[in-house]
């Protein structure tokens, strides 16, 4: 049998894939997407941020996710001992929107997928990519079948959405380690029995533990009565707990934070707890003129902003923007045009995430004496808006994040 060509393989029908196949499928490009799985599926990461509503606009799927009943999303809480403090992300330096919504994950990609579908997206499920090489066109990729059965399928361009799967950076030997530490999440949904009030379900709830203040936990509202609980620890202070069971550690680490274990003290614990390892990565490259990595497919850095699916819809949106002119006979240098723009949001975050974990922007947050319009610089990256460069703190990260600690640290700056 011959062996079909098409323009596009999109690898992984998750939210980067599914937008970056929807965006050229809107451009009249012949795209396929290869899912290994059958959607619903279960997938970590609950909590949207208002800069992803942009994209899923472009691709012309706001509307089916508005329009779902999802859990309304406006803000971001932190909470530390006493100390509470919040992000409404109305509030923000950079216009678009400031609400989204936290959303069951199995639920929300088969939303997409769907509604892509029902527009003539080619979806295959039950697909996994075991092989690509290189050809004098593009690339030559294998897909095997649930029953086992492989098939080739040839393309001009490949897009690696297949999130820890990581398909590209293994057949290709890209992976490079994460510089931050291995840390581990433990996780479940909760039947939350919060009384109404106790709680502002339009936000999700970031516990700092009371004295190991780069353990946190996140309290995600998935409804009226359900939430999405976790709890983040590292691999070092795991090893001083070893030998007991997800469910244990979580509750153990629950009681340890006063406040929340209170808010949970009426719980019920359903489904057992989940538990993830090792998840932050990083790639040497994330595209060449064959190939673009989106999302986490390329690198992840860590949950504690909810910044994943904002960067991976972001991926597609810049990556299919490149593509689309290579496609039409552009030379596109993929590192200037999409390596570099995609990276310097990623970079904002992460001068966030050190800073969390260092404990200086918890310092910064639960401050009383902070100014009104930083304070708006800051719900923006929050809220998403990591790549306008107009904001300070999206410009210059570490240089302001260091010059705030001296007014909230200020016996370190004397
Ligand atoms: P995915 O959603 O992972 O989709 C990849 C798809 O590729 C999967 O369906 C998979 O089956 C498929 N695939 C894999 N291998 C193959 C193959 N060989 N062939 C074909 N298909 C394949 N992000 C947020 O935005 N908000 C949060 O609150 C949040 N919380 C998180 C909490 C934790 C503990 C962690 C670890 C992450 C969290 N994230 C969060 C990050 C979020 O999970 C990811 O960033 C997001 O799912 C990435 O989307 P994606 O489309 O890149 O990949």
């Amino acid at each position: 049998e011959p062996i079909e060509s098409i323009d596009v393989v999109v690898i992984g029908a998750g939210p980067a894939g599914v937008v970056a196949a929807t965006l050229l499928w809107q451009k009249g490009y012949r795209v396929r997407v290869l899912e290994r799985q059958h959607f619903p599926r279960f997938s970590i990461g609950e909590s949207l941020l208002p800069q992803c509503m942009v994209y899923l606009e472009e691709a012309g799927l706001a509307d089916v996710v508005n329009n779902a009943g999802f859990r309304y999303k406006n803000g971001a809480a932190f909470a530390w001992g006493d100390r509470y403090t919040w992000f409404n992300f109305e509030e923000k330096f950079t216009a678009g929107p400031g609400t989204t919504f936290q959303v069951e994950r199995a639920r929300f990609d088969k939303l997409l997928t769907d509604a892509a579908e029902a527009r003539g997206v080619d979806i295959r499920f039950g697909q996994a990519i075991t092989d690509c090489v290189a050809t004098d066109t593009g690339s030559r990729l294998t897909a095997r079948a649930d029953d086992g059965s492989l098939t080739q399928l040839d393309c001009r361009f490949v897009l690696d959405a297949s999130g820890f799967g990581r398909v590209l950076p293994r057949l290709l030997d890209l992976e490079t380690p994460s510089n931050f530490p291995v840390r581990q999440a433990f996780f479940t949904h909760v039947e939350d029995g919060i009384a109404p009030g106790a709680f502002d379900r339009d936000k999700i709830l970031v516990t700092v533990h009371p004295q190991e203040r780069d353990i946190w936990f996140w309290l995600i509202p998935l409804s009226d009565t359900k939430c999405s609980c976790g709890v983040i620890v590292s691999d070092e202070k795991l090893a001083q707990r070893r030998g007991e069971t997800p469910e244990q550690l979580l509750h153990e680490l629950i009681a340890e934070a006063p406040v929340l274990a209170k808010l949970l003290a009426n719980a019920s614990w359903p489904i057992p707890v989940n538990k993830l390892s090792g998840y932050s990565r990083n790639v040497k490259q994330l595209a060449t003129d064959r190939y673009a990595l989106l999302g986490n497919a390329g690198e992840f850095l860590d949950p504690i902003f909810s910044s994943g699916i904002t960067i991976a819809m972001r991926s597609a949106s810049t990556a299919v923007a490149t593509l689309v002119r290579q496609l039409e006979g552009e030379t596109v240098d993929w590192h200037a045009d999409y390596e570099q723009p995609l990276r310097q949001g990623v970079d904002t975050f992460r001068v966030f995430v050190d800073a969390w974990y260092e404990g200086l922007f918890q310092d910064i947050i639960f401050f009383e004496g902070q100014v009104v319009s930083v304070r708006d610089m800051i719900s923006s990256v929050l809220a998403g808006y990591a790549w306008d460069r107009a904001n300070p703190f999206v410009a210059d990260p570490t240089r302001r994040m260091n010059a705030l600690a001296q007014f909230c640290r200020p016996e370190e700056a004397s």
